[in-house]
């Protein structure tokens, strides 16, 4: 019979005698998958707030974010005309379609060991260096392999969320310590001997620092490297904004001080050279006095069973690393620098916003609300749900990163755009001023 369009068609097909049959009980419906608890609930990550801040914005006017760090995405920090041939030349020599060796090409990982060696006493040994894909992979393996039963990591706070995704994963108690506004954020020592007990495996710092745009002197990584000894641990120095520094200031690599405790260094090339889709950044061990050699071997044994960067883009490493790129640096910093001017002189005029010390370095700043002072924000969150309604400026609210009533601002945006947005930032917070 054909099909008419006034009567829905039951084929005589065994598959729709459920339809046919109503007694014939159906089966009952599939159980939910399990998986791993902890990739489960509502955990708060900075991609999942935006994502919630994002379905706020004002259509009437465009969108400015000042959240996800990724300067890449603006043509005035970018110069893949410059990397791009070592990794067109890669891919067409046909010589980079195998998979490459476990750790890394040889080639590869001695470039990075050279550029890590820079003005660092002991250098760092090329068979010390694992290749990961990004800074990402760098902290899920250092965390993999450091974890050991019951035990715990000393993290910074406020601090870059993946790590503490990563402890949960692994199954390592993240330990908080926290960096002090009014002292330039740095670590307060004697607070981390007190977190620190007898499992405790490590201490991560991150410098120059997301999100609080600190840069730590050589005293005070030198004091920090001697608490680590004398906790025995290991410092896990997360370099991601090495060298990305501005006038005035001096970026000294934690390995400096590997003669006093073993480092463990993360960098990719996703924020200096502005390539974060490249998906390439390293593990590098600095460890003059063999401490870490276990944590070698178990570096060595995880990355036999997972895999690395793909073979054309660590091809291209040597070429990206060596030193005929610094004008290109000097332009980003000095881009990076004139936003960040535009930025701490905007918001040293809003009352309700406080930045007790102007970033030395790295595209992030963190700003104090003064709730009290504008009207209809009770906490961080508020103020970043209303500003995204009212002006469409998107700010990472403090929570998410461990610090309530603060906001954490990116400046890898051009001055230009940033001045817009500061105007934005400016106007709400006049038009909330309670007087
Ligand atoms: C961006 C970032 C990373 C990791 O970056 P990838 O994109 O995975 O290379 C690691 N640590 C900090 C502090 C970062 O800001």
């Amino acid at each position: 019979m054909a099909p008419t369009t006034q009567e829905p068609v039951i084929s005589d097909n065994k598959n729709t005698n459920a339809a046919i049959t109503p007694n014939k009980p159906s089966p009952p419906p599939p159980a939910a998958s399990k998986c791993n608890p902890c990739l489960s609930g509502n955990k708060t990550s900075i991609r999942g707030v935006v994502g919630q801040l994002l379905t706020t914005v004002n259509p009437d006017k465009p969108l400015i974010s000042l959240g996800v760090g990724d300067a890449a995405s603006f043509p005035c920090f970018r110069k893949w005309k410059d990397f791009a041939p070592s990794l067109v030349t890669a891919v067409s020599s046909g010589t980079f379609d195998c998979y490459p060796p476990s750790y890394g090409f040889p080639f590869a990982r001695r470039a990075v060991a050279e550029y890590l060696s820079k003005g660092v006493e002991h250098g760092i040994r090329e068979d010390h260096v694992f290749l990961m894909g990004g800074g990402t992979q760098g902290i899920h393996v250092c965390l993999t392999v450091l974890a050991s039963p019951g035990s715990n990591i000393l993290l910074p706070r406020p601090g870059f969320p993946p790590y503490e995704a990563a402890c949960e994963l692994v199954g390592i108690e993240p330990r908080y310590y926290d960096l002090a506004p009014r002292r330039g954020w740095e670590l307060d020592l004697s607070q981390i001997r007190s977190l620190a007990n007898a499992d405790t495996v490590g201490l991560v710092i991150i410098n120059p620092n997301n999100p609080c745009g600190a840069v730590y002197s050589s005293a005070h990584l030198q004091q920090i490297a001697e608490t680590a000894r004398e906790l025995s641990i290991p410092v896990i120095a997360d370099e991601i904004y090495g060298h990305m520094v501005f006038a005035g200031s001096r970026f000294v690599p934690m390995a400096s001080f590997a003669h006093v405790a073993p480092v463990i260094t993360i960098g990719a090339l996703s924020k200096r050279w502005m390539l974060p889709g490249w998906r390439l950044g390293w593990l590098a061990l600095c460890d003059p006095s063999g401490i870490l050699n276990r944590v070698k071997e178990a570096t060595e044994m995880l990355m036999n069973v997972t895999s690395g960067p793909a073979s054309p883009i660590q091809a291209a490493v040597p070429s990206i690393l060596s030193d005929s790129h610094e004008e290109f640096h000097n332009n980003v910093v000095a881009e990076l620098e004139a936003s960040l001017d535009a930025l701490y002189t905007s918001v040293e005029q809003i009352q309700a916003l406080q930045c007790y010390s102007r970033p030395q370095g790295s595209m992030f700043m963190m700003v104090e609300i003064n709730t009290t002072l504008l009207r209809g924000i009770q906490n961080d969150m508020d103020f970043a749900v209303e500003l995204m309604k009212e002006e469409s400026v998107l700010v990472i609210p403090g929570t998410v990163i461990g610090l309530k009533n603060w906001i954490r601002l990116f400046f890898g945006v051009p001055a230009d755009l940033l001045r817009e947005a500061c105007n934005r930032i400016e106007s709400f917070c006049s038009r909330r001023q309670i007087t």
